[in-house]
């Protein structure tokens, strides 16, 4: 079976303290050859590079703080983040999760801007990529990074080729436009499993496969029929077969590509 890859769970949170060893085993498995652990702050970033540690070629780790968490960040908390990138494990592989979120108001506008531009520095400097979360902020996720990335490019920054993947992708039309002009890739989650997700699988067969990576959001975000229950990487399988049914192709053809754009993404062996 060819290797496939959750490019995206967060697999220190409480939800797998029990059985994490099972949900691995299940992962290995289900042929799931590498996973990517985004941290959300400071303390989860550190648990995803230990995770990655644990498990070397496996397991990696992406650094960063999520928009949700941004609530009075300052300087001490990026710093700590850089200290991490600094240390140039080779296990991390990107700068995420970040973004903006305007639909939970846990953190202002304001400190999420702060800790989303910060952010985007550190990736431009370590020459990692991003993972972007947004929601109900397309406006102004597209303003930040069509700025970080024009600098890119006038700064001849290896990035600019391929500066990273809006997770999660949920359909949006100007999410869609930008991320293909400016060579993102987008993560296709157990979202586009859900019958009510017609528009989303529309909108993927007219952008193509060559621009899809396949993650599962674990523990969120479990495909049909288990959506609602605790997700796990295994399940990125659910996202392959409904990748492969969408592009009239069989499954293993769908993870060879989806499992080559990450690894185009991501440079999972490189430095
Ligand atoms: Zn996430």
């Amino acid at each position: 079976m060819t290797e496939r890859c959750d490019t995206h769970c967060h697999l220190y949170l409480e939800e797998f303290a029990e059985d994490l060893p099972a949900v691995l085993a299940r992962a290995k498995e289900a042929c799931i050859g590498k996973i990517l652990v985004p941290g959300i702050d400071v303390e989860t970033s550190r648990q995803a590079l230990a995770l990655s540690c644990e498990h070397p070629g496996w397991l990696y780790a992406a650094v960063g703080i999520h928009p949700n968490y941004a609530n009075q960040v300052g300087l001490e908390q990026i710093e700590a983040i850089e200290t991490l990138l600094m240390a140039k494990t080779g296990n991390i592989k990107a700068v995420g999760e970040i973004g903006l979120d305007y639909y939970r108001t846990w953190a202002s506008h304001e400190d999420q801007l702060f800790v989303f531009q910060h952010m985007l520095g550190l990736a431009a400097k370590y020459k990692l990529p991003v993972c972007i979360h947004i929601r109900e902020a397309e406006g102004d996720v597209i303003k930040a990074l069509d700025q970080w990335t024009s600098e890119l490019v006038k700064s001849n920054n290896i990035l600019a080729k391929l500066p990273g993947v809006c997770h999660s992708y949920s359909g949006s039309p100007e999410i869609a436009r930008f991320a293909l002009d400016h060579h993102f890739l987008l993560g296709i989650s157990g979202s586009v499993t859900f019958k009510n997700a017609q528009n989303l699988r529309d909108r993927l067969a007219e952008i193509g496969i060559k621009h899809l990576i396949t993650e599962t959001d674990s523990p969120y975000l479990a495909p049909h029929p288990n959506r609602g229950r605790r997700n796990e990487p295994a399940l990125v399988n659910c996202v392959l077969e409904e990748i492969a049914r969408l592009f009239e192709m069989d499954v293993d053809q769908a993870a060879k590509i989806t499992t080559q754009n990450a690894q185009n993404l991501f440079n999972w062996n490189g430095y």
